[in-house]
């Protein structure tokens, strides 16, 4: 698997699937810098667009994805109610539904963001593995530094 970065724009915050050293956003020309190197073990151990040392973990999935099993399991669960089939079969889609979001979600990949630019890492190492996503972090980086 490649390793790629996807940086959202500075400028326009369009998704940028930038290539070391450097890439053009698709719309408006803006340049972002990506750093080649991922360290020694060959993961993130610190955002390669910003060189923040705040990352987060989180699975990569695609949410057209989540929404389309959603909108199928609906299209079920009306589809029996109005056949009157009996009322434990409006169950039926709703359990397929979540059992195919836990399916893909442990067949998923993690993806590694950065708290500061929310840029992407994908396909690096596994190592160094950052935390899931905290909100206490993201606070400090949304709302500035100056509490801590
Ligand atoms: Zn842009
Ligand atoms: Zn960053």
């Amino acid at each position: 698997m490649t390793s790629r970065v996807e940086v959202p724009c500075p400028k326009c915050r369009r998704p940028i699937h930038a290539q070391p050293p450097s890439a053009a956003c698709p719309s408006c020309g803006t340049r972002v810098e990506v750093r080649a190197s991922p360290g020694a073990t060959g993961g993130v151990a610190s955002c390669l667009a910003c060189n923040c040392p705040d990352l987060y973990r989180q699975k990569d999935f695609p949410r057209k994805v989540g929404l389309a099993i959603v909108g199928a399991a609906a299209l079920l669960v009306f589809v029996a109610v109005a056949s009157r089939l009996p009322f434990w079969a409006i169950y039926v889609p709703l359990l397929g539904a979540a059992a195919l979001d836990a399916l893909l979600y442990l067949a998923l990949p993690e993806v590694v963001v950065c708290y500061r630019c929310r840029a992407k890492h994908r396909g690096f190492a596994a190592e160094p593995r950052p935390e899931p996503f905290d909100p206490a972090v993201h606070d400090r980086y949304a709302f500035g530094r100056s509490t801590e």
